[in-house]
């Protein structure tokens, strides 16, 4: 049986966890394991604040919070994601404006997006797909010619860069996942990057209920007290504990990872060429992270099939998302702008194959065989 993830390890995560209970006796947020990742975060990304948060939402939370935006107010983003993309700028009364995505990539198609700013546009949200930078200068140049503010949602894309600047850094914040199905992983949890070091302050403050608790805990005030709206957005430090064992291996997970993405590129190569697969095309200026393998089939009907085949053989595929466009919620808070050409059709067509630190070459050549099979071809 070859799942489609299994959540990564590396072997010292209990170490840490064991240290954060009986050593330390620190299990409340920001202690020394949560410290040790900001600090391997803000040095691995260039980011001047990185801050661990319960999740990529929440993290989306704080950023759209920092956004202050009006209801109203329209957010530019891809309906190819994933709900938390919307949800964060839909609870502070924020319209979702879907465009389309490429079709290379599957990210936000940018030669798109100007055409659907219109007075209310605030925000554009690039969602990274599968740690495949989206076309950054591009957004970043529409974004300052017309005044907007540009999230990342980098949720996939730790350790992957766009022009050799890390995903998440380049926008005015960014969010990263540590959700057990992502690269590097924490259970639950997430970081906001904060890339305005005018706003640091108070994206603390926000994550902090509210309060002004981390100048307090640097002697910067004496009093510790409740100054501007906020929630609560710092994970336990024995999830950071888990996460820092990862982040400390990080270069061997990626490296771990490319090969495995390497070998199914080359694999079903073949497949590709007769004209059977469509693989992802990371741009030449997009150093990803093989956060997945993405293949897309003819159409619905084949992916169909291709599934219960793989599942006969053992094999776990999944698809992906339900373009939020179509979805009751996407419909009642949000409205695409423009043509549909590749969103629905391209995401009927894709599915995602096992991807996971440790995944093995014997189990990658069933999974490749069994895809030969399928498509009735000699490996
Ligand atoms: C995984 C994911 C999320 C949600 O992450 P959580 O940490 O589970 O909140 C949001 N957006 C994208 C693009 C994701 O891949």
């Amino acid at each position: 049986m070859i799942p489609f993830n299994r959540p990564p390890y590396t072997g010292k995560e209990l170490d840490y966890m064991a240290q954060a209970v009986l050593v330390n006796h620190k299990l409340c947020g920001d202690g020394p394991f949560t410290k040790q990742c900001h600090a391997l975060l803000e040095q691995q990304t260039g980011s001047p604040r990185v801050l661990l948060t319960t999740s990529d939402s929440d993290a989306l939370e704080m950023a759209a919070l920092l956004c202050e935006l009006k209801p109203g107010d329209e957010v530019i983003m891809p309906s190819y994601t994933f709900c938390s993309t919307a949800n964060a700028f839909v609870l502070q009364g924020a319209v979702p404006v879907f465009v389309d995505v490429r079709p290379d990539t599957m990210n936000i198609d940018e030669t798109k997006i100007e055409a659907a700013i219109t007075d209310r546009t605030r925000v554009i949200c690039a969602v990274h797909y599968a740690g495949i930078g989206c076309e950054m200068d591009t957004i970043m140049n529409i974004a300052h010619r017309h005044g907007l503010l540009v999230v990342e949602d980098a949720a996939q894309g730790v350790m992957a860069s766009y022009k050799g600047r890390a995903l998440g850094s380049i926008g005015d914040f960014g969010c990263f996942s540590f959700h057990e199905t992502k690269n590097y992983s924490m259970g639950e949890g997430g970081a906001v990057l904060v890339n305005r070091p005018e706003l640091v302050e108070k994206a603390e403050t926000i994550r902090e209920k509210g309060t002004n608790r981390s100048r307090f805990l640097r002697g910067q005030v004496d009093k510790y007290t409740w100054v501007e709206y906020g929630s609560s957005y710092l994970p336990s430090d024995i999830n950071a504990a888990h996460l820092l064992a990862q982040l400390e291996m990080a270069d061997e997970i990626n490296r771990d990872r490319l090969d495995s993405w390497h070998y199914y590129e080359e694999g079903l190569a073949p497949l590709r060429d007769a004209g059977k697969l469509r693989f992802l095309e990371p741009p030449a200026e997009c150093a990803h992270n093989a956060h997945m393998f993405a293949i897309r089939v003819k159409d619905l009907e084949e992916r169909t099939a291709l599934t219960s085949f793989l599942k006969e053989r053992d094999i776990t595929v999944s698809f992906h998302y339900v373009p939020l466009h179509s979805s009751p919620a996407g419909r009642k808070f949000g409205r695409f702008h423009g043509e549909n050409v590749y969103t629905d059709r391209e995401s009927d067509r894709l599915t995602r194959l096992p991807m996971y630190y440790g995944l093995s070459r014997a189990e990658q050549d069933q999974v490749i065989d069994a895809i030969f099979d399928f498509f009735g071809q000699k490996r």
